[in-house]
């Protein structure tokens, strides 16, 4: 499914980040940019040493900002790394700090003149953040943004399994 705001094209896709050729793609990293399961396990193993040897350089970044690294061998130029909330129950600011992962990685590919980027679905691994609060979260922070930024053409979320793919596809649909 794919809908046009203003300059940018917002698109949902089924299949693995790391085979994703925009210009950036985003990883679901931890505050200490240590690697770990999930989809920045599979980042760090497909794009190789380079992108953990500048993660170490930069250090850390706390919930809800972004840092931006190469993409080693990755076919995306840069990986953004934004670390989303761990759940507990939705009353302890989780929304907001979901809200500024998607924010601050989206400002950070504009800084970068990066004008495609791909998201994979934050938080809803490990993390436990209920899918469907997440989707509506990351639509809804994207539109807003093409709605008030020019300059990315295209954003791309990467839904690992069909299930995740059809609760995307419903918020999208419940936004326009
Ligand atoms: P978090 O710790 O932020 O919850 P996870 O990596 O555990 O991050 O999960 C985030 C989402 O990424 C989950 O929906 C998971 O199914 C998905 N995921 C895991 N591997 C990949 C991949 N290679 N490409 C895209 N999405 C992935």
């Amino acid at each position: 499914m794919e809908v046009k705001i203003n300059e940018t094209l917002i698109m949902l896709d089924c299949g693995d980040i790391t085979l994703e050729d925009t210009a950036v793609i985003v990883n679901a990293a931890n505050e200490h940019l240590a690697g770990g399961a999930g989809v920045d396990g599979a980042i760090h193993s497909a794009g190789g040493p380079a992108i953990m040897d500048q993660c170490r350089k930069i250090g850390g970044c706390p919930t809800g900002q972004a840092v931006i690294t190469t993409g080693g061998m990755l076919r995306a130029g840069y990986v953004i790394h934004t670390v989303g909330p761990v759940y507990r129950d939705g009353k302890n600011g989780e929304a907001e700090l979901l809200q500024n992962a998607y924010h601050n990685s989206l400002k950070l590919a504009l800084q970068n003149h990066l004008q495609s980027i791909s998201f994979p679905a934050i938080s809803t691994g490990v993390y436990g953040y209920p899918k469907d609060k997440a989707a509506h979260i990351a639509l809804k922070t994207c539109i807003d943004f093409a709605r008030t930024n020019t300059g990315i053409h295209l954003i791309r979320h990467i839904l690992f399994d069909r299930r995740t793919y059809e609760v995307y596809f419903d918020e999208l649909k419940k936004l326009l």
